[in-house]
């Protein structure tokens, strides 16, 4: 049984307060996409967010966006926000800063090659593991770092729909940061618990909202 914390500990806000966990908005909460875009998983997902006229922020990885450019195109047609997540997933922890660093410009670049040239560079490290050579660094180039206030477990083998589910409506309000992933392994609790989820906040009558449209103030 892997064991995940599904709330970002405290701790670490008050440790890294650069990192943007949770936000400050009482209406709505903020769902991000790891890992994409893949063929038909990310589709799905923007469709359902569409059927709530909702807004969400997509991490992508480089290589699967040189690999599927036409859904990376489609997520910022429909107006999403999408953030940088490195060429080719790479833990933080492992990897030198320039080598980090010069991966994450590679990233920003086969953006560009697709006609994207973002206003505000987010940026999430895969794994949630970043140094902080390598976070200093790239806050001096720019990119805002985004973690997260309640991660879904949706990629864990070990947990069934049901708890992942569980998880979310207990630890998210308005003004979170939900982590999620349109990838081949987390894909069959995603399908099943992203429209409960939706279902549950949207009875609130809380909005979905990408992070362009975040009150980030200094953060
Ligand atoms: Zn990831």
């Amino acid at each position: 049984m892997s064991i995940f914390l599904p709330k970002y500990p405290s701790v670490l806000k008050l440790l890294y307060p650069k990192r943007i966990s949770r936000i400050e908005d009482n209406n709505a909460i903020f769902l991000t996409f790891d890992d994409g875009p893949i063929p038909e998983i990310t589709p799905w997902v923007l469709d359902l967010l569409e059927d709530y006229s909702a807004k969400a922020t997509f991490f992508c990885i480089g290589e699967n966006v040189e690999k599927h450019p036409e859904i990376f195109r489609s997520i910022l047609e429909k107006k999403h926000t999408v953030g940088n997540h490195t060429y080719n997933h790479l833990n933080g922890w492992k990897t030198c800063k320039a080598a980090y660093i010069a991966n994450t410009q590679k990233t920003q670049q086969v953006f560009t090659t697709n006609k994207f040239f973002p206003e505000t560079k987010f940026f999430r490290p895969p794994y949630g593991k970043i140094m902080n050579a390598q976070a200093r660094e790239l806050v001096e180039q720019d990119y805002k770092i985004v973690m997260w206030d309640v991660i879904s477990g949706d990629y864990d083998l070990n947990i069934s729909a049901e708890t992942c589910y569980r998880n979310v409506i207990k630890n998210a309000a308005a003004g979170s940061t939900i982590v999620f992933h349109d990838s081949e392994k987390a894909f069959k609790k995603l399908r099943e618990v992203l429209p409960r989820v939706m279902s549950y906040y949207a009875e609130k009558g809380i909005a979905f909202k990408s992070l362009t449209d975040a009150p980030l103030k200094d953060q």
